[in-house]
Protein backbone atom coordinates (compact mmCIF):
# COMPACT_ATOMS: atom_id res chain seq x y z
CA UNK A 1 0.00 0.00 0.00
CA UNK A 2 2.87 2.59 1.00
CA UNK A 3 1.02 5.39 0.82
CA UNK A 4 0.20 6.96 4.33
CA UNK A 5 -0.37 10.87 5.83
CA UNK A 6 0.66 11.16 9.28
CA UNK A 7 -0.95 14.32 11.39
CA UNK A 8 1.24 16.91 13.31
CA UNK A 9 -0.97 19.61 15.74
CA UNK A 10 -4.55 19.63 15.44
CA UNK A 11 -5.30 20.29 11.97
CA UNK A 12 -2.25 20.78 10.79
CA UNK A 13 -0.20 17.80 8.09
CA UNK A 14 3.12 18.15 9.16
CA UNK A 15 4.36 15.80 6.24
CA UNK A 16 2.76 13.56 3.46
CA UNK A 17 5.34 10.94 2.84
CA UNK A 18 4.09 9.03 -0.23
CA UNK A 19 5.10 7.89 -3.54
CA UNK A 20 5.98 9.92 -6.63
CA UNK A 21 3.97 8.31 -8.91
CA UNK A 22 2.64 10.33 -11.63
CA UNK A 23 -1.03 10.59 -12.31
CA UNK A 24 -1.49 9.91 -16.16
CA UNK A 25 -3.98 9.61 -18.76
CA UNK A 26 -4.31 9.05 -22.42
CA UNK A 27 -6.77 8.15 -24.20
CA UNK A 28 -8.22 7.38 -28.06
CA UNK A 29 -11.03 9.36 -29.26
CA UNK A 30 -14.03 8.65 -31.45
CA UNK A 31 -16.17 11.71 -32.17
CA UNK A 32 -16.22 12.88 -28.87
CA UNK A 33 -16.51 9.37 -26.73
CA UNK A 34 -13.03 8.35 -25.73
CA UNK A 35 -11.58 5.27 -24.47
CA UNK A 36 -8.76 5.71 -22.08
CA UNK A 37 -6.60 4.94 -19.07
CA UNK A 38 -5.79 6.51 -15.91
CA UNK A 39 -3.18 5.52 -14.08
CA UNK A 40 -3.23 5.92 -10.14
CA UNK A 41 -0.50 4.97 -7.67
CA UNK A 42 -2.99 2.31 -6.45
CA UNK A 43 -3.28 0.78 -9.88
CA UNK A 44 -4.89 1.81 -13.36
CA UNK A 45 -8.46 2.62 -14.51
CA UNK A 46 -9.88 1.83 -17.65
CA UNK A 47 -12.32 4.49 -19.02
CA UNK A 48 -14.97 5.14 -19.45
CA UNK A 49 -15.36 3.76 -16.05
CA UNK A 50 -17.95 3.74 -13.20
CA UNK A 51 -17.23 3.99 -9.45
CA UNK A 52 -19.49 2.51 -6.90
CA UNK A 53 -19.99 5.23 -3.76
CA UNK A 54 -18.57 4.38 -0.68
CA UNK A 55 -19.80 7.17 1.15
CA UNK A 56 -19.10 5.34 4.68
CA UNK A 57 -15.56 3.48 3.98
CA UNK A 58 -18.18 0.92 2.32
CA UNK A 59 -19.86 0.45 -0.55
CA UNK A 60 -22.93 -0.63 1.54
CA UNK A 61 -22.59 -4.40 1.92
CA UNK A 62 -20.15 -5.56 -0.17
CA UNK A 63 -16.21 -6.20 1.27
CA UNK A 64 -13.24 -4.83 -0.69
CA UNK A 65 -13.02 -9.11 -1.96
CA UNK A 66 -16.47 -8.65 -3.27
CA UNK A 67 -15.61 -5.34 -4.88
CA UNK A 68 -12.58 -6.54 -6.71
CA UNK A 69 -14.98 -9.96 -7.47
CA UNK A 70 -17.47 -7.24 -9.21
CA UNK A 71 -14.92 -6.11 -11.44
CA UNK A 72 -14.66 -2.25 -9.50
CA UNK A 73 -11.70 -0.75 -10.33
CA UNK A 74 -12.14 2.36 -8.84
CA UNK A 75 -13.97 3.37 -5.72
CA UNK A 76 -15.03 6.91 -4.03
CA UNK A 77 -15.63 7.94 -0.59
CA UNK A 78 -16.94 11.02 1.26
CA UNK A 79 -15.69 14.21 2.45
CA UNK A 80 -18.05 15.29 4.59
CA UNK A 81 -19.01 11.70 6.04
CA UNK A 82 -15.76 10.64 7.24
CA UNK A 83 -14.73 13.89 8.39
CA UNK A 84 -17.72 13.60 10.75
CA UNK A 85 -17.53 10.08 11.61
CA UNK A 86 -14.72 9.03 11.94
CA UNK A 87 -12.60 11.47 11.35
CA UNK A 88 -9.98 12.13 9.11
CA UNK A 89 -7.16 12.80 11.31
CA UNK A 90 -8.61 9.16 13.10
CA UNK A 91 -8.29 7.56 9.55
CA UNK A 92 -4.91 9.13 8.53
CA UNK A 93 -3.73 7.75 12.14
CA UNK A 94 -4.76 4.32 11.29
CA UNK A 95 -3.08 4.56 7.98
CA UNK A 96 -5.15 6.05 5.69
CA UNK A 97 -8.55 5.38 4.15
CA UNK A 98 -7.58 2.51 1.69
CA UNK A 99 -5.73 0.76 4.89
CA UNK A 100 -8.83 1.59 7.21
CA UNK A 101 -11.00 0.06 4.82
CA UNK A 102 -8.48 -3.04 3.56
CA UNK A 103 -9.12 -1.66 -0.17
CA UNK A 104 -5.75 -1.40 -2.22
CA UNK A 105 -7.53 0.07 -5.40
CA UNK A 106 -7.62 3.50 -6.44
CA UNK A 107 -9.91 5.81 -4.25
CA UNK A 108 -11.70 8.92 -5.54
CA UNK A 109 -12.92 11.56 -2.47
CA UNK A 110 -15.29 14.56 -3.13
CA UNK A 111 -14.77 17.06 -1.15
CA UNK A 112 -17.49 17.53 0.97
CA UNK A 113 -19.36 20.46 -1.13
CA UNK A 114 -21.81 18.19 -2.64
CA UNK A 115 -22.93 16.54 1.05
CA UNK A 116 -22.97 20.21 2.67
CA UNK A 117 -25.19 21.95 0.62
CA UNK A 118 -27.67 18.61 0.25
CA UNK A 119 -28.01 16.98 3.56
CA UNK A 120 -27.18 19.71 6.27
CA UNK A 121 -30.33 21.75 7.16
CA UNK A 122 -28.11 24.76 9.32
CA UNK A 123 -25.43 26.43 6.63
CA UNK A 124 -24.03 29.66 6.15
CA UNK A 125 -21.99 30.40 2.84
CA UNK A 126 -19.19 33.29 3.07
CA UNK A 127 -16.31 33.63 0.43
CA UNK A 128 -14.05 32.12 2.79
CA UNK A 129 -15.89 28.77 3.10
CA UNK A 130 -19.22 26.65 5.01
CA UNK A 131 -20.45 27.04 8.41
CA UNK A 132 -22.83 23.91 8.56
CA UNK A 133 -24.46 21.60 11.56
CA UNK A 134 -24.01 17.84 11.44
CA UNK A 135 -26.60 15.91 9.74
CA UNK A 136 -25.60 13.43 12.91
CA UNK A 137 -25.83 14.90 16.41
CA UNK A 138 -26.20 18.99 15.05
CA UNK A 139 -22.73 20.30 16.13
CA UNK A 140 -21.30 22.76 14.21
CA UNK A 141 -18.62 22.29 11.56
CA UNK A 142 -16.36 24.83 9.02
CA UNK A 143 -15.01 23.47 5.30
CA UNK A 144 -13.22 25.45 3.72
CA UNK A 145 -11.14 24.69 0.03
CA UNK A 146 -8.26 24.39 2.70
CA UNK A 147 -9.75 21.96 4.92
CA UNK A 148 -11.39 20.46 2.24
CA UNK A 149 -8.05 19.77 0.85
CA UNK A 150 -5.93 19.07 4.35
CA UNK A 151 -9.19 16.09 4.97
CA UNK A 152 -8.79 14.07 1.32
CA UNK A 153 -4.39 14.56 1.87
CA UNK A 154 -5.53 13.17 5.43
CA UNK A 155 -7.48 10.29 3.74
CA UNK A 156 -4.60 9.78 1.32
CA UNK A 157 -7.17 9.48 -1.73
CA UNK A 158 -5.85 9.21 -5.09
CA UNK A 159 -8.14 11.79 -6.61
CA UNK A 160 -9.07 14.78 -4.55
CA UNK A 161 -11.74 17.01 -5.48
CA UNK A 162 -11.34 21.11 -5.43
CA UNK A 163 -13.97 22.15 -2.92
CA UNK A 164 -17.22 23.93 -4.91
CA UNK A 165 -20.75 25.29 -3.69
CA UNK A 166 -23.29 23.93 -5.23
CA UNK A 167 -26.80 25.45 -5.91
CA UNK A 168 -30.27 24.58 -7.54
CA UNK A 169 -30.17 25.20 -10.76
CA UNK A 170 -33.64 26.43 -10.33
CA UNK A 171 -32.79 29.26 -8.65
CA UNK A 172 -32.28 32.61 -10.54
CA UNK A 173 -29.40 33.15 -12.84
CA UNK A 174 -27.80 36.17 -10.46
CA UNK A 175 -27.54 33.31 -7.65
CA UNK A 176 -26.28 30.48 -9.83
CA UNK A 177 -23.71 32.72 -11.03
CA UNK A 178 -22.94 34.12 -7.72
CA UNK A 179 -21.93 30.56 -6.39
CA UNK A 180 -20.12 29.75 -9.37
CA UNK A 181 -17.92 32.07 -9.43
CA UNK A 182 -17.31 31.52 -5.70
CA UNK A 183 -16.23 27.85 -6.77
CA UNK A 184 -13.90 29.19 -9.14
CA UNK A 185 -12.30 31.08 -6.60
CA UNK A 186 -12.57 28.33 -4.10
CA UNK A 187 -10.72 25.84 -6.92
CA UNK A 188 -8.08 28.08 -7.44
CA UNK A 189 -7.24 27.77 -3.37
CA UNK A 190 -7.54 24.02 -2.88
CA UNK A 191 -4.90 23.86 -6.29
CA UNK A 192 -2.98 25.76 -3.84
CA UNK A 193 -3.52 23.98 -0.64
CA UNK A 194 -2.86 20.68 -2.50
CA UNK A 195 -1.82 17.64 -0.31
CA UNK A 196 0.76 16.06 -2.26
CA UNK A 197 2.23 16.17 -5.37
CA UNK A 198 0.68 12.25 -6.14
CA UNK A 199 -2.61 12.88 -5.17
CA UNK A 200 -4.61 14.22 -8.14
CA UNK A 201 -6.64 16.65 -8.17
CA UNK A 202 -10.35 17.39 -10.19
CA UNK A 203 -11.61 20.77 -10.74
CA UNK A 204 -15.33 21.62 -10.56
CA UNK A 205 -17.20 22.96 -13.35
CA UNK A 206 -20.65 24.74 -12.39
CA UNK A 207 -23.39 27.11 -13.66
CA UNK A 208 -26.62 24.81 -13.63
CA UNK A 209 -28.01 24.27 -17.25
CA UNK A 210 -27.51 28.06 -18.44
CA UNK A 211 -25.40 27.66 -21.60
CA UNK A 212 -23.52 30.70 -21.30
CA UNK A 213 -22.32 29.95 -17.42
CA UNK A 214 -21.27 26.63 -18.11
CA UNK A 215 -19.02 28.12 -20.72
CA UNK A 216 -17.67 30.57 -18.05
CA UNK A 217 -17.13 27.94 -15.85
CA UNK A 218 -15.35 25.75 -18.19
CA UNK A 219 -12.90 28.38 -19.04
CA UNK A 220 -12.21 29.40 -15.46
CA UNK A 221 -11.39 25.88 -14.39
CA UNK A 222 -10.07 24.24 -17.52
CA UNK A 223 -7.55 27.46 -17.44
CA UNK A 224 -6.29 25.75 -14.26
CA UNK A 225 -3.41 23.61 -13.53
CA UNK A 226 -5.95 20.74 -12.39
CA UNK A 227 -5.27 17.39 -13.51
CA UNK A 228 -8.78 16.53 -14.53
CA UNK A 229 -12.45 18.45 -14.93
CA UNK A 230 -15.51 17.55 -13.08
CA UNK A 231 -18.74 18.06 -14.31
CA UNK A 232 -21.27 18.85 -11.17
CA UNK A 233 -24.31 20.50 -10.85
CA UNK A 234 -26.27 17.50 -13.08
CA UNK A 235 -28.56 14.86 -12.59
CA UNK A 236 -30.14 17.26 -9.50
CA UNK A 237 -33.32 17.31 -10.76
CA UNK A 238 -33.26 18.99 -13.97
CA UNK A 239 -34.73 17.30 -17.26
CA UNK A 240 -32.55 14.41 -19.26
CA UNK A 241 -32.75 16.83 -22.26
CA UNK A 242 -31.14 19.93 -20.50
CA UNK A 243 -28.63 17.34 -18.76
CA UNK A 244 -27.49 16.31 -22.31
CA UNK A 245 -27.14 20.14 -23.46
CA UNK A 246 -25.52 21.01 -20.90
CA UNK A 247 -23.04 18.20 -22.19
CA UNK A 248 -22.89 18.97 -25.28
CA UNK A 249 -21.90 22.78 -24.25
CA UNK A 250 -19.23 21.63 -22.19
CA UNK A 251 -17.55 19.21 -24.19
CA UNK A 252 -17.80 22.18 -26.94
CA UNK A 253 -16.08 24.39 -24.31
CA UNK A 254 -13.92 21.46 -23.42
CA UNK A 255 -12.50 20.98 -27.36
CA UNK A 256 -9.44 18.48 -27.25
CA UNK A 257 -8.73 19.29 -23.96
CA UNK A 258 -6.76 15.95 -22.74
CA UNK A 259 -7.54 15.75 -19.28
CA UNK A 260 -10.13 12.97 -17.90
CA UNK A 261 -13.85 14.18 -17.47
CA UNK A 262 -15.73 12.87 -14.69
CA UNK A 263 -19.45 13.78 -14.73
CA UNK A 264 -20.70 13.47 -10.49
CA UNK A 265 -23.47 11.77 -9.72
CA UNK A 266 -24.81 10.16 -13.08
CA UNK A 267 -24.82 6.58 -12.97
CA UNK A 268 -28.02 4.97 -14.64
CA UNK A 269 -27.19 2.50 -17.95
CA UNK A 270 -28.97 5.46 -20.77
CA UNK A 271 -27.19 8.53 -19.24
CA UNK A 272 -23.72 6.42 -19.55
CA UNK A 273 -24.08 6.58 -23.28
CA UNK A 274 -25.36 10.09 -23.45
CA UNK A 275 -22.52 11.12 -21.33
CA UNK A 276 -19.98 8.72 -23.42
CA UNK A 277 -20.92 10.20 -26.41
CA UNK A 278 -20.15 13.56 -25.38
CA UNK A 279 -16.92 12.96 -24.11
CA UNK A 280 -16.79 11.83 -20.05
CA UNK A 281 -14.82 9.32 -18.91
CA UNK A 282 -15.51 8.95 -15.21
CA UNK A 283 -19.12 8.19 -13.48
CA UNK A 284 -20.31 7.58 -9.53
CA UNK A 285 -23.36 7.47 -8.72
CA UNK A 286 -25.48 6.11 -5.52
CA UNK A 287 -28.25 4.63 -7.89
CA UNK A 288 -27.04 0.87 -8.99
CA UNK A 289 -26.67 0.30 -4.64
CA UNK A 290 -29.06 2.01 -3.26
CA UNK A 291 -32.08 0.39 -5.92
CA UNK A 292 -30.27 -2.76 -5.10
CA UNK A 293 -31.61 -2.31 -1.27
CA UNK A 294 -34.98 -1.40 -2.21
CA UNK A 295 -34.72 -5.09 -4.17
CA UNK A 296 -34.52 -3.29 -7.80
CA UNK A 297 -32.06 -5.09 -10.00
CA UNK A 298 -30.95 -4.21 -14.04
CA UNK A 299 -30.49 -6.41 -16.70
CA UNK A 300 -30.15 -7.05 -19.55
CA UNK A 301 -33.14 -7.28 -20.34
CA UNK A 302 -33.88 -3.88 -18.72
CA UNK A 303 -35.16 -3.44 -14.90
CA UNK A 304 -36.05 -5.61 -12.27
CA UNK A 305 -38.47 -5.77 -8.90
CA UNK A 306 -37.55 -8.78 -7.12
CA UNK A 307 -40.31 -8.11 -4.86
CA UNK A 308 -42.80 -8.85 -8.23
CA UNK A 309 -45.19 -11.90 -6.58
CA UNK A 310 -44.31 -13.22 -10.41
CA UNK A 311 -40.53 -13.63 -9.16
CA UNK A 312 -41.86 -15.80 -6.02
CA UNK A 313 -42.23 -18.88 -8.11
CA UNK A 314 -39.30 -17.78 -10.82
CA UNK A 315 -36.36 -20.61 -10.71
CA UNK A 316 -34.03 -18.63 -13.14
CA UNK A 317 -31.43 -16.44 -12.00
CA UNK A 318 -31.13 -12.22 -11.86
CA UNK A 319 -29.81 -11.87 -15.41
CA UNK A 320 -28.13 -15.69 -16.74
CA UNK A 321 -25.76 -13.61 -18.42
CA UNK A 322 -24.00 -12.60 -15.48
CA UNK A 323 -21.44 -13.64 -13.39
CA UNK A 324 -21.91 -12.66 -10.44
CA UNK A 325 -22.44 -14.73 -6.88
CA UNK A 326 -26.44 -14.33 -6.71
CA UNK A 327 -26.78 -15.22 -10.49
CA UNK A 328 -24.02 -18.32 -10.34
CA UNK A 329 -26.28 -19.98 -7.25
CA UNK A 330 -29.22 -18.52 -6.43
CA UNK A 331 -33.03 -18.20 -8.15
CA UNK A 332 -35.12 -14.94 -7.90
CA UNK A 333 -37.54 -16.71 -5.69
CA UNK A 334 -34.87 -17.33 -3.21
CA UNK A 335 -33.86 -13.75 -4.01
CA UNK A 336 -37.71 -12.66 -3.67
CA UNK A 337 -38.19 -14.25 -0.46
CA UNK A 338 -35.36 -13.04 1.18
CA UNK A 339 -36.67 -9.62 0.29
CA UNK A 340 -40.14 -10.27 1.75
CA UNK A 341 -38.09 -11.58 5.30
CA UNK A 342 -36.10 -8.64 4.92
CA UNK A 343 -32.94 -11.19 5.13
CA UNK A 344 -29.72 -9.00 4.68
CA UNK A 345 -28.36 -11.31 2.22
CA UNK A 346 -31.17 -10.12 0.54
CA UNK A 347 -29.39 -6.70 0.03
CA UNK A 348 -26.26 -7.94 -0.05
CA UNK A 349 -26.65 -10.20 -3.15
CA UNK A 350 -28.78 -7.47 -5.16
CA UNK A 351 -25.88 -5.06 -4.22
CA UNK A 352 -23.76 -7.70 -5.30
CA UNK A 353 -25.20 -7.84 -8.54
CA UNK A 354 -26.26 -4.54 -9.96
CA UNK A 355 -22.87 -3.53 -9.29
CA UNK A 356 -21.31 -6.53 -11.44
CA UNK A 357 -23.56 -5.98 -13.80
CA UNK A 358 -23.22 -1.79 -13.88
CA UNK A 359 -19.56 -2.63 -14.01
CA UNK A 360 -19.88 -5.06 -16.94
CA UNK A 361 -21.93 -2.62 -19.02
CA UNK A 362 -19.22 -0.33 -18.66
CA UNK A 363 -16.63 -2.67 -20.03
CA UNK A 364 -19.12 -3.77 -22.88
CA UNK A 365 -19.10 0.02 -23.68
CA UNK A 366 -15.29 0.24 -23.90
CA UNK A 367 -15.23 -2.72 -25.81
CA UNK A 368 -17.60 -1.31 -28.24
CA UNK A 369 -15.91 1.80 -28.77
CA UNK A 370 -12.84 -0.19 -29.42
CA UNK A 371 -14.67 -2.09 -32.31
CA UNK A 372 -17.20 0.59 -33.27
CA UNK A 373 -20.32 -0.87 -32.00
CA UNK A 374 -21.05 2.13 -29.68
CA UNK A 375 -24.38 2.96 -31.66
CA UNK A 376 -25.18 -0.41 -31.58
CA UNK A 377 -24.71 -0.78 -27.90
CA UNK A 378 -26.11 2.34 -27.04
CA UNK A 379 -29.80 1.30 -28.77
CA UNK A 380 -30.06 -1.68 -26.93
CA UNK A 381 -29.90 -0.76 -23.71
CA UNK A 382 -31.97 2.12 -24.59
CA UNK A 383 -34.58 -0.26 -25.56
CA UNK A 384 -34.00 -2.34 -22.69
CA UNK A 385 -34.83 0.86 -20.35
CA UNK A 386 -37.16 2.83 -21.57
CA UNK A 387 -39.57 0.31 -22.01
CA UNK A 388 -41.94 -0.42 -18.81
CA UNK A 389 -40.54 -2.89 -16.27
CA UNK A 390 -40.91 -6.03 -17.14
CA UNK A 391 -42.41 -8.80 -15.21
CA UNK A 392 -40.47 -11.63 -14.44
CA UNK A 393 -39.88 -14.14 -17.07
ZN1 LIG B 1 -25.67 -10.99 -11.33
Amino acid sequence: MGKSATRGGPGILRSVPLPNVEFTFDATTTGRARLGRMTTAHGPIDTPQFMPVGTQATVKSLSPADLHAAGAQMILGNTYHLNLRPTAERIARLGGLHRFMAWDGPILTDSGGFQVFSLSDLRRVDDDGVTFTSHLDGSTHRLTPERAMEIQALLGSDVAMAFDQLVDPGLPRAEVEDAMTRTHRWAERSLAARGSPSQAVFGIVQGGVDPDLRRDSVSAVAALPFDGIAIGGLSVGESKADMAVTLDVVAEALGDDARPRYLMGVGSPVDFFTAVARGVDLFDCVLPTRLARTGQVWTDAGRLNLRNAACLDDPAPIDAACGCEACRTVSRAYLAHLFRARELLGYRLATLHNVTWTLELMRRLRASLADGSFDALRTKVIAAFLRPERAAS
